[in-house]
């Protein structure tokens, strides 16, 4: 078994989408990036190129690219899983947390964990999200941004 952790943040902007685990909530500002700007995504890709000693998310997906310029992070998301299957490594689980202070998330988490078990190919019973506010403190707290981090475990 191998043991990947990833974290992530993106300061929020007026006029962009906020795409959360690949689910958009309606909000009245989104996430500045060169993707879609979708930190839960972000911070698990990272975890699972982590566990298979892959890097980064940088690595694989400049943000100097075009190619990535708004980019559904989905599609990241999948081609991290093939290359994971490519070396024969599937996700056991995965728990992730989102800090933020507000929209609140716990509406859209269901659909968030659907969205990623698909996308990993797992049991949605394997997935879990969760998301906290850090009272008010800190870059999340003041409602500058959104911060996401996220654990897995790969199997051989
Ligand atoms: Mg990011």
């Amino acid at each position: 078994m191998l043991i990947g952790q990833g974290f992530d943040a993106h300061r929020f902007a007026p006029g962009r989408p906020l795409v959360l685990g690949g689910v958009e909530i309606p909000h009245d500002q989104g996430m500045l990036a060169h993707s879609d700007g979708d930190v839960l995504i972000h911070a698990l890709c990272d975890a699972l190129l982590g566990a298979a000693g892959l890097g980064d998310i940088g690595r694989h997906f400049p943000d100097t690219d075009d190619a990535y310029a708004g980019i559904d992070s989905r599609i990241l998301l999948r081609r991290v899983i093939e290359s994971l299957h490519a070396r024969g490594l599937r996700v056991h689980n995965a728990d992730m947390t989102l800090i933020a202070q507000r929209p609140k998330l716990a509406p859209h988490i269901p659909g968030m964990v659907e969205v990623l078990a698909a996308d990993m190919q797992c049991d949605p019973a394997r997935v879990n999200v969760k998301a906290t506010t850090m009272e008010h403190m800190g870059f999340t707290g003041r409602g500058e941004g959104i911060a996401a981090s996220a654990s897995v475990l790969l199997v051989e």
